[in-house]
């Protein structure tokens, strides 16, 4: 079997499964059994959540080697000063498909910010055929450096604050789309089937040695040419096309200060849907592949629309999403145009791994575009708060139990594959030298945890006025200010007078996670009520003491949703009773995985949360022999009912489970 087939067959079985268990919990009655648990839906959810881990590795690869380099780039020595401002920026392009080949003209507008000016720095890469000249053709003089890719260009006169002074460079050849050596990726392609850059270096831009630097890129023209037939994006908006005959040329037109722009054309086939605030989100899809096209621009315009309401305004005029090739991994997202793998648009939109991929990139117009950074060791700071949007756009539309579950296997992930002398704080220098998936882990996973913490410490409403607040703030049309953890931080107290010190102090300045261990224990009073006690305490190696609460579910007589219950810490210790008319039938800790840590029941046995050992944990756990975790060819893991936590569900669990039968929650003083 193909392992696609193997994951139907298991669905097939375990929701035969999971069926069977619906049925002897309503057999036995609501009163004898604890909180439901459906492993053929989870497993749905973890095979799904696999899938946009690895489609999000691409990115994370891509995103860690562009802070990399904007760290190495400011911390270069003996930098110079380089006091202009690019605000013009004209782009003619054409390619030889079949070489592989392009071949641009760009002129751009310098203006000096101090009095003096007699040379520029701009980074570009250079192509075979490279040349700068001023605005009457006069050649200019230029010193090239390879490693930082940063041309050094005499000026024709010096300038003074605010003069300016056009350059034209001609810059053509072989852009380098190959794919990377060690994971095959290509962000870029010239071809016949497509042209498509989703970044485009041989662009000149400002030398950045500061962020403020690399957010000035004035607004962007662009003509492109094309043969008949092809369909062009960019970030820029199309204004006119000329219909030449042979070619047609493409006119783009700028309204943004640009600071990561892309194109494309190819045969597509578009499919637009507007905004309910009227922007167009427009699907660019190659011919005969298109089924979901109206789909998948629908689900775009959703995207688009949900940010803009818990956030702020999305600034530009429209939003491209453009099928590049296969090879390209994953997705990048560019200002107002967004590049993905080309499989992406060819998978049903029920598929989760797609819509979340879209959904991250899409969020990336709010953080790291239109809000914009300016510190390189807080990455986190776009790529944890565009892939906290794209799973909070999830609970619009999936169940909220899925979602929940996606951040416990994201946190399950990170413990199973990076190795706790790996962990480093999110905001560190430590981020840039992480290997990969570390980075991946922390700066997405753990990055979308903490914003999800704030999320449950300050209650939603708090929350998304703090994060509207910052979005507005720092708007790059209100503004030309960067954030910072630091302002970020600042912000939410602004806004909601909460005290966060403790919280950026636990989660952002240091590394490492909370593991609690808890027990509860059910009483009957005399006057037939009952009591929940529950305690918690944590145990981890570190000295960092956690202070956010606890979430503890508790099911009550025959109600189907459990009530929750928030455990404060004082010190590493919470202990807390609740009294209920009804017998409690279950309880649960941090039910919906607020927490980026590890909770242990001391109860071994109970994988169902009843709070007494009993058959129908014996039932979960001999289902669960030879699961593993993560492991396809031994799927019937349950985190539940590895009680030893050592990844595996074999002999040694359900031993401690025999050990147990029968006996009910305690909390021993
Ligand atoms: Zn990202």
């Amino acid at each position: 079997l193909s392992a696609l087939g193997k994951v139907e067959r298991m669905r097939t079985i375990l929701a035969g499964l999971a069926a069977m268990f619906v049925a002897l919990i309503f057999i036995a009655g609501p009163s004898l059994a604890g909180p439901k648990l459906d492993a053929g839906q989870r497993l749905d959810v973890e095979q799904a959540v696999r899938q946009s881990i690895e489609a999000m590795a691409a990115e994370a690869v891509h995103s860690q080697s562009r802070f990399r380099k904007q760290a190495e780039f400011m911390q270069r020595k003996s930098k110079a000063v380089n006091p202009i401002d690019v605000i013009q920026t004209e782009i003619a392009f054409d390619a030889d498909e079949a070489a592989g080949t392009i071949d641009t003209e760009i002129t751009i507008v310098v203006k000096a910010t101090e009095d003096g000016v007699d040379s520029v720095e701009l980074s570009v890469m250079k192509m075979d055929t490279f040349s700068i000249e001023d605005d009457i053709g006069t050649s200019l003089t230029f010193d090239y450096n390879d490693y930082y890719r940063i041309a050094t260009v005499a000026l024709p006169a010096t300038l003074d604050k605010n003069q300016t002074q056009e350059l034209v460079f001609k810059n053509s050849g072989d852009p380098g789309c190959d794919p990377d050596d060690f994971f095959g990726m290509q962000f870029c392609q010239v071809s016949s089937e497509i042209v498509f850059f989703a970044g485009m270096d041989w662009v000149p831009a400002k030398a950045a040695y500061t962020y403020e630097d690399v957010y000035g890129q004035g607004t962007v023209n662009m003509d492109i040419t094309t043969p008949p037939d092809y369909v062009a994006a960019t970030t820029s908006d199309l204004d006119s096309v000329d219909d030449l005959g042979t070619e047609l040329v493409h006119h783009f037109v700028g309204h943004f200060n640009d600071t990561h722009g892309g194109m494309a054309y190819a045969k597509f086939d578009t499919f637009t849907t507007d905004t309910p605030g009227g922007k167009p989100v427009t699907a660019y899809i190659h011919e005969g592949t298109t089924d979901y096209g109206d789909l998948w621009s629908a689900v775009g315009a959703d995207i688009v629309d949900y940010f803009s309401t818990i956030y702020t305004d999305y600034i530009y005029n429209k939003q491209d999403m453009i099928q590049a090739v296969e090879e390209l991994g994953g997705g990048v997202g560019p200002q107002s145009a967004t590049f993905y793998y080309a499989s992406a648009f060819n998978t049903d939109p029920q598929a989760w791994s797609s819509e979340s991929i879209f959904s991250h990139e899409i969020g990336h117009a709010w953080w790291g575009n239109m809000i914009r950074m300016g510190d390189s060791h807080s990455p986190w700071i776009n790529e944890g708060f565009a892939e906290y949007s794209a799973r909070r756009y999830g609970y619009q539309i999936w169940d909220s139990y899925m979602q929940d579950y996606l951040y416990e296997i994201y946190f399950r992930v990170f413990t199973q594959f990076v190795d706790p002398s790996d962990d480093v704080p999110i905001t560190s220098s430590g981020i840039l030298s992480a290997d990969s998936m570390t980075y991946q882990a922390i700066t997405y996973w753990k990055g979308s945890a903490i914003l999800r913490m704030l999320e449950w410490v300050l209650g939603d409403g708090d929350f998304l006025k703090g994060m509207s607040a910052y979005a507005e703030k720092y708007r790059s049309d209100h503004s030309d200010d960067l954030t910072t953890p630091v302002r970020f931080q600042d912000t939410m107290e602004a806004e909601t007078g909460a005290d966060l010190d403790t919280f950026f102090d636990n989660w952002v300045y240091a590394a490492g996670y909370p593991v609690y261990e808890w027990a509860a224990q059910f009483d009957e009073q005399d006057d037939g009520s009952w009591t929940v006690r529950v305690k918690a305490e944590q145990v981890q190696d570190s000295e960092v003491v956690y202070e956010i609460p606890l979430e503890v579910s508790i099911w009550v007589g025959d109600e189907e949703d459990p009530r929750s219950y928030r455990l404060e810490f004082e010190g590493t210790t919470a202990d807390a009773t609740w009294e209920f008319d009804a017998e409690p039938r279950g309880t649960q800790v941090d039910r919906a995985s607020w927490i980026w840590g590890e909770k242990f029941a001391l109860l071994l046995g109970d994988v169902d949360g009843s709070n007494d050992v009993d058959g129908f944990d014996l039932i979960y756990a001999a289902w669960c022999q030879g699961g593993r975790s993560f492991d396809n060819d031994h799927y019937n893991y349950m985190p539940e009912a590895d009680f030893d936590h050592d990844g595996e569900i074999n002999k040694s669990d359900l031993n401690l489970l025999y050990a147990n039968f029968g006996r009910k929650g305690t909390i021993d003083e």
